[in-house]
């Protein structure tokens, strides 16, 4: 359980909750994308006279941002909203509300069966926050999971609740269109839609001139970027020549900020193979503060799987942009996702999926058991028919292959200088600083004169297969 809650059931009084004004508490869970998610509701709720706490026994509003892209996901959120709801007994006003995927996913069931929240917020109606809120006050449940054509909350400036205040997010897409079959975001946050650059432009200057020194750009699929003045990506087709010839793709997208603020650094997140081009990679080559890190999941190293999976291309397709990748940007770092114990997956496709790891040698990555999810193509099509055990067998052998690959990646940084941003205090040592590379790769060292916020060379004089660790030597020409 976590420790806030277990000190709340113990010591939770109605003399610690007297205050002047309505305070709210959120919680996140899943994705980038939700983090940011948060940030746009903590701007809305602000807007509405509630002041954000960080102790939730202070909280007369509880909104939990959650995620449904597996079943253990969805679960931590119930045990988490079980014990809210021991807290509403020692606070009859307390209201708790659920956002994001799962609240998408399970709808009215909440409300109506389950009883255990008192709003229900889809993830593209946060605008709506404020008179849900209203109608929760007076007493009655509330819910809107309307999806939009058109709400990306461009014009919502968001509170920053990362606490850093050296890096951030920045939604640029919203929604997917991919139909990976095994995948529940296009369910839960419908299709896919752009948001306008100016908007984006704009929020990356207000970090800037609130001194943040790196942007990451989101999205389930940022190379599939468009702008084009609104509206579903799908639609792109239907729009006159102009507009069409007009519009705005991730590559230019990038190249402007980069441009616009040639002093921070920028990261983007997610790609997808498909959508990958050669200008963006070209891009990243030409711009020193793109960094040099692509999350480029493939799911499996099986072609049999990649076809169940409604993946858009091949492992031969992937490795081919790899290829062009490392040609391109030789100290380009590479990150994965991966599932292993998809319907009907062989033990020669698992394989395949050491095969593939072992020719990439991935600098990190992201491995999980299949999950079904309901509603999806995978789900309704397939049957979950790996074992549990042969699932947890297949996972461990490629986190262990990814272990060996970690180690040789950061082993080939020792003995040579690379730029960090310093993020933060290390967890280790109060006398050190820990920051990342370009390549996204922890790096921590002695703290010497240097600041939270400041570019630093860093002689990398060690490693384990996860973190860096160095000697500062000076400001890196930032
Ligand atoms: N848009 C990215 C893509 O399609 O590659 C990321 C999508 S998802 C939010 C993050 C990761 O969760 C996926 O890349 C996939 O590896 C994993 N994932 C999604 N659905 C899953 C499922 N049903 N079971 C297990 N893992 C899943």
């Amino acid at each position: 359980m976590n420790p806030d809650l277990q000190i709340q059931n113990k010591k939770y009084t109605t003399k610690s909750v007297i205050t002047d004004s309505k305070k709210f508490y959120i919680e996140s869970y899943g994705c980038q994308m939700n983090f940011a998610d948060s940030e746009v509701v903590a701007s809305i709720v602000s807007k509405e006279g509630y002041n954000l706490t960080k102790n939730l026994k202070d909280a007369d509003l509880i909104l939990l941002n959650t995620c449904s892209i597996r079943a253990k996901a969805e679960q931590t959120v119930r045990k988490r909203l079980e014990g809210f709801n021991k807290l509403k007994r020692y606070k009859k006003n307390l209201k708790v509300g659920v956002l994001g995927c799962m609240a998408e996913r399970l709808k009215n069931k909440f409300l109506e069966e389950e009883k255990i929240v008192d709003l229900v917020v889809g993830p593209d109606a946060y605008k709506d926050l404020p008179n849900l809120i209203k109608e929760v006050n007076v007493g009655r449940d509330a819910v809107n999971v309307i999806l939009s054509k058109e709400e990306t909350y461009g014009d919502i400036s968001p509170v920053r609740l990362s606490k850093n205040g050296v890096s951030a997010f920045v939604s640029i897409t919203r929604g997917c269109d991919n139909m990976c079959s095994f995948c529940v975001v296009p369910f839960t946050r419908g299709r896919e839609r752009s948001r306008d650059p100016k908007s984006i432009l704009e929020e990356i200057e207000l970090l800037v001139n609130n001194n943040y020194k790196e942007v990451t750009l989101l999205g389930q699929n940022v190379d599939s970027y468009l702008w084009f003045g609104g509206g579903l990506k799908k639609d792109f087709k239907k729009i006159n020549v102009l507009r069409q010839r007009t519009s705005i793709n991730f590559s230019k997208l990038l190249k402007l900020v980069a441009e616009t603020f040639p002093f921070l650094r920028v990261r983007f997140s997610t790609s997808n193979p498909q959508d990958m081009g050669l200008d963006v990679i070209i891009a990243m080559s030409k711009y020193k503060n793109i960094c040099n890190h692509i999350h480029l999941p493939v799911q499996s190293g099986s072609n049999n799987i990649l076809k169940a999976m409604n993946r858009q291309h091949t492992t031969e397709e992937y490795l081919s942009l790899i290829k062009k990748i490392k040609k391109i940007i030789p100290d380009c770092s590479i990150s994965h996702d991966m599932i292993t114990g998809f319907p009907n997956e062989t033990e020669n496709d698992h394989k395949s999926t050491l095969n593939l790891m072992k020719k990439i040698k991935y600098n990190f990555g992201y491995m999980y058991k299949y999950s079904e999810r309901p509603g999806t193509f995978a789900a309704k099509k397939f049957e979950d028919n790996i074992s549990e055990l042969t699932k947890k067998n297949r996972l461990q052998e490629i986190v262990d292959l990814q272990q060996v690959h970690s180690s040789f990646r950061t082993n080939n940084f020792t003995a040579k200088i690379v730029e960090v941003l310093i993020e933060k205090e290390s967890k280790k040592s109060s006398l050190q600083w820990s920051g990342k590379n370009q390549q996204n790769t922890v790096v921590v060292f002695d703290k010497k004169g240097f600041q939270i916020g400041d570019f630093v060379n860093v002689l990398i004089k060690n490693c384990t297969s996860a973190t860096l660790i160095g000697e500062a030597i000076n400001y890196s020409n930032k």
